[in-house]
């Protein structure tokens, strides 16, 4: 049932799941009417990250149907609210996961939005009026212009898409650890997806070695040759991961499924670190012994604030870093959701949401 806001007066045209089939249908709906502080933005590109997946199918436990996914937004602002700094008519902007948070807070304070504990979603979310959002696999999207982001002239639109999320999820803890100013380290980068490929990207252009550590032996040749990878590990082979051991300074796990901590844990250094980006549905196991004879910590995190999102939008327009996309029409949104889940894709499916749009 579509939701009824007061002054959710704005009739979009998208795309939603209803249950947890995991197929999307074509799906109009009510947003709110440009506020004093909202841009409304045509959307132009829309990246389908895993975490699309993960609510389609509620692999999560906490989609809200039916709900628009699409947290990689890419358009141009149509409207600009009396309130807005910084933004205008005709910009090219980007919108990522954040479409709220409390302004107020210790977190929010010191631009870090998206550990707020009031912080929402652009899609599956609770806005400041109650309304539940709804995101990107649409044609029009209104957002605060706090959570809104200028896309650097040089970087095209669709490929520029995926950086909103997958580029922020995997430059956040980079900076966080001092890769982004100081070159020279061994990074390992676990899962080569819409994650892990921008990683390796934003690695080797940091100044980094980087190792792929991956279960799929086809991607070797690319991630060394397009990517640019130093070296690349099968994770179901024993002698490549026991010649890891102890090699790598910090590892990014952008895993979307189950799998086994140990081995990863394994190749760090002492007093390395394994950062967690990826989501499984499924808890992990970690064991103490690598933690303990190696002095390894084990933390995740979660996309990045506004501000380094911009940040990051600024570096990728200085090393002309985009994601390699696979460019799509919304009638094959479905095909896509479905290779995505056989990690079929290189290495991030991007919707031509304009393509369908009227004018
Ligand atoms: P993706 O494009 O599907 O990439 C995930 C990669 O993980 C795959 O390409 C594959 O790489 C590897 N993989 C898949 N199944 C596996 C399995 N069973 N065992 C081991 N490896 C497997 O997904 P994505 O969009 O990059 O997202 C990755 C994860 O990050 C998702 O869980 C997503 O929800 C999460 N995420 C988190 C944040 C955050 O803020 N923390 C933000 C965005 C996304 P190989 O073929 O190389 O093995
Ligand atoms: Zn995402």
């Amino acid at each position: 049932m579509a939701q009824t806001t007061p002054n959710h007066t704005v009739t979009v045209s998208g795309w939603a799941a209803h249950d947890s089939s995991g197929k999307i249908t074509p799906y109009t709906f009510k947003r709110r009417e440009n506020g004093v502080n909202d841009v409304t933005i045509k959307i132009l590109y829309c990246g389908i990250c895993h975490t699309d997946l993960h609510h389609v199918k509620n692999e999560w436990g906490i989609t809200m149907y039916p709900v628009v996914p699409g947290h990689e937004i890419i358009g141009v602002i149509t409207k600009v609210g009396s309130d807005v700094k910084g933004f205008k008519e005709g910009d090219r902007v980007g919108v990522g996961c954040l479409a709220a948070s409390c302004l107020d807070c210790e977190y929010c304070d010191a631009h870090q939005e998206n550990y707020c504990e009031k912080l929402q979603f652009v899609y599956n979310g609770i806005f400041w009026d109650g309304s539940i959002t709804y995101g990107g696999y649409s044609q029009i999207f209104v957002a605060d212009h706090r959570y809104v982001v200028h896309i650097p002239a040089n970087l095209a639109m669709d490929a520029a898409a995926p950086l909103l999320c997958a580029g922020i999820t995997v430059f956040s803890p980079l900076k966080d650890h001092g890769l982004v100013e100081t070159p020279g380290k061994k990074i390992g980068v676990v899962g080569l997806g819409g994650l892990g490929h921008i990683a390796v990207k934003f690695g080797k252009a940091f100044g980094h070695h980087v190792t792929v550590i991956s279960t799929s032996p086809s991607k070797e040749a690319e991630a060394k040759d397009r990517l640019g990878a130093d070296d690349f590990i099968v994770s179901s082979n024993p002698k490549q991961l026991q010649a890891a051991k102890r090699s790598l300074d910090f590892i990014l796990d952008t895993v979307s499924a189950e799998h086994a901590l140990l081995p990863i844990m394994e190749m760090l250094k002492v007093n390395g670190t394994l950062f967690i980006v990826g989501a499984p549905d499924k808890p992990f196991q970690l064991p103490a012994f690598p933690l303990i004879f190696g002095k390894r910590s084990v933390k995740g995190g979660i996309i990045g604030g506004m501000k380094e999102t911009q940040e990051m939008m600024e570096v990728c327009g200085k090393y002309n870093i985009t994601s390699d996309i696979e460019l799509i029409t919304p009638d094959r949104i479905n095909e896509a959701l479905e290779r995505l889940a056989k990690n079929d894709v290189r290495y991030r499916f991007v919707i031509d949401i304009a393509a369908t749009s009227n004018n």
